[in-house]
């Protein structure tokens, strides 16, 4: 029987970035936006309160951009601080190399499993899902979610009775796939 298994995201990710200010490296994404519109130019940002001392950070969405060639609802959404916007724009990868930051999703996810009768079956086969790109390791996330301990997951690798047609090391952000013979 195929299990369903979704890692979902509970709350905004931290900014990784240097505080110019402090020695801090996270900040966290105020939901609040700033547009500076000047004639046909029209510049935005994301702002984000450093978690230490909270300098603003200002994280740039649109950089003197043409104002007819922005759509009209992502201006709205702008002045509206319209709060799914900055989880979008946080997980849009361009955002993310304009501003060369990268996102801490240490505990802001939640894997659900559906419940524990898994736990007691000899085999499963598992589907992982995404609801957000979230790297996580996959050792780590069997671990918790067959209450193992991530010893024993390393150990069932190498015997051969955890596979997967993807790399188990490292960190994935992506669907996969993998079965457990115990
Ligand atoms: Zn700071």
């Amino acid at each position: 029987m195929l299990e369903n298994w979704i890692v979902v995201p509970t709350c905004l990710p931290l900014v990784r970035r240097r505080c110019h200010a402090c020695a801090s490296e996270r900040f966290r994404a105020s939901g609040k936006f700033r547009v500076n519109a000047n004639h046909k130019l029209i510049d935005a940002w994301l702002l984000a309160l450093c978690t230490a001392c909270g300098e603003t950070a200002k994280l740039t969405v649109l950089e003197r951009t043409t104002v007819r060639s922005v759509r009209p609802d992502l201006l709205d959404r702008l002045h509206d601080n319209d709060p799914g916007l900055t989880t979008e724009l946080l997980q849009d990868p361009a955002v993310r190399r304009r501003n060369r930051i990268a996102l801490d999703w240490d505990g802001a996810w939640h894997l659900d499993t559906g419940g524990s009768d898994h736990l007691d079956r000899e085999v499963i086969d598992v589907s992982v899902y995404f609801a957000a790109r979230i790297p996580v390791r996959p050792v780590r996330l069997i671990a918790e979610g067959c209450a193992l301990s991530r010893a024993e997951v390393e150990r069932l690798i190498t015997e051969g009775k955890l596979v997967s047609a993807v790399r188990l090391s490292g960190r994935l952000s992506g669907d996969f796939t993998f079965t457990l013979k115990r």
